[in-house]
């Protein structure tokens, strides 16, 4: 899979839903916009007060919602180190990322990936298929350092 900087399209993430099973409900479908909107990965609390959620959801919704995404594989959980779990879309969103250790706050890292000829070689010499990495540089954001 790699890096695809190609963003899906709601029509496509919708069906992809469909062949995994899940029921196209509208809280669905707001999810995912919120998802595909941000660009970025949010927390269950930010994807619950997003301004492009458009229909109100309870917390329970879209936890239940996030993580039969995960478990699909269509959304992804990362920030293992922060404070929150955050949640990306898998095909959308660059795998490497700068998380604050004080707040936890999490940005996509807009670098050419350093390590993506790594897991190619890994890739050719281990075998395995389907792989990925992400990367979390920690550090102290601007808004903390204040
Ligand atoms: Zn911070
Ligand atoms: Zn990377």
């Amino acid at each position: 899979m790699g890096h695809s900087h190609a963003t899906p399209d709601l029509d496509s993430l919708l069906d992809q839903c469909s062949d995994a099973g899940l029921r196209r409900t509208s809280a669905l479908r707001a999810c995912l916009e919120v998802l595909l909107k941000a660009g970025q990965p949010l927390t269950l609390q930010e994807i619950g007060t997003s301004p492009f959620l458009g229909i109100s959801c309870d917390p329970a919704t879209i936890y239940r919602l996030i993580t039969r995404l995960e478990e699909k594989r269509i959304v992804r959980r990362i920030g293992f180190h922060s404070r929150a779990a955050h949640y990306c879309l898998r095909e959308s969103s660059h795998q490497d990322y700068l998380i604050c250790r004080d707040c936890g706050s999490v940005e996509v890292l807009d670098i050419t990936c350093p390590v993506e000829h790594l897991e190619k070689e890994i890739a050719k010499t281990s075998g395995y298929s389907d792989l990925e990495h992400e990367l979390e540089f920690f550090g102290r954001c601007a808004a903390c350092q204040r």
